[in-house]
């Protein structure tokens, strides 16, 4: 069957593939390893400061039930506690279980640092490269784009109004990113081909592959511990940057594909 333009939905997945969450996060960690070291007068033991404080960081959402979304107060406790000398590892079992160290109830330190944690992590961060290209390319081909999101929508909503955006996206949906809710935004948009794109193999392209939809993946510099090779391939097409994906895309839905049933 063919499709074509007028028929054709593309989900966009927003941090780390329209803009760079992760260069925020990046820089309010270091800064936040920063603090708890003048604060606790230790010093971190490794060069790479950056890829210590992501190892706590992967170790909490490893183990804690909200995944990635801990409390971000565990974040300063885990670090001052591996300051101590306990790996990120055995810091971040012992928080979740709420068998902290003495060290790590140092809330003093830990409360003052992460109140100006949580400040850097709310900069608006930058667009990555193409985007506004790949925008234009969508837009002048009349295709509707909507921003999809398991994080706070007007988060993203005040990204976008930041960078003067708001013209060429159709909506900002939050969803979860798993295959029942990629299986009902199919149905949403019976007739359409539904592309997805996004830069994490396991929220935004395996489950809308299962749910039917076609899927490209834009590689991040954010690269989860859990992220794996199978997961990648599922990907349609990985592309280098946003544009090339919305070009793929337009190509995609201009050729011949199967259908999706
Ligand atoms: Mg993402």
């Amino acid at each position: 069957m063919n499709y074509t333009m007028q028929n054709a939905v593309m989900l966009v997945d927003a941090d780390n593939t329209l803009w760079d969450t992760d260069g925020v996060f990046a820089n309010a960690q270091l800064a936040l390893l920063t603090e708890i070291e003048a604060l606790s007068g230790i010093k971190c033991p490794e060069q790479d400061r950056l890829a210590y404080v992501r190892r706590h960081d992967q170790a909490l959402a490893a183990v804690h039930h909200q995944h990635l979304k801990y409390p971000i107060q565990m974040l300063g406790s885990s670090l001052l506690s591996g300051l101590n000398g306990q790996t990120a590892e055995d810091a971040a079992t012992a928080l979740v279980n709420g068998r902290a160290t003495r060290v790590s109830f140092k809330t003093a330190i830990v409360d003052r640092a992460i109140s100006h944690y949580a400040d850097a992590l709310g900069k608006i961060p930058e667009l990555l490269p193409s985007v506004i290209e790949g925008l234009q390319a969508a837009w002048k081909r009349n295709i509707s784009i909507i921003v999809l999101t398991e994080g706070r929508i007007e988060k993203q909503r005040s990204t976008i109004e930041a960078h003067h955006l708001g013209g060429y996206f159709s909506g900002v949906w939050e969803v979860k990113k798993d295959r029942e809710q990629f299986e009902r935004l199919c149905r949403r948009f019976d007739g359409a081909l539904v592309v997805v794109i996004g830069d994490q193999p396991d929220r935004d392209i395996v489950p809308a592959k299962q749910a039917g939809c076609m899927a490209v993946l834009v590689p991040s510099r954010f690269r989860p511990s859990w992220r794996t090779e199978a997961d990648e391939q599922a990907a349609d097409f990985v592309a280098e940057n946003f544009s090339i994906a919305i070009k793929w895309s337009i190509d995609a839905t201009d050729g011949d594909y199967p259908t999706r049933r």
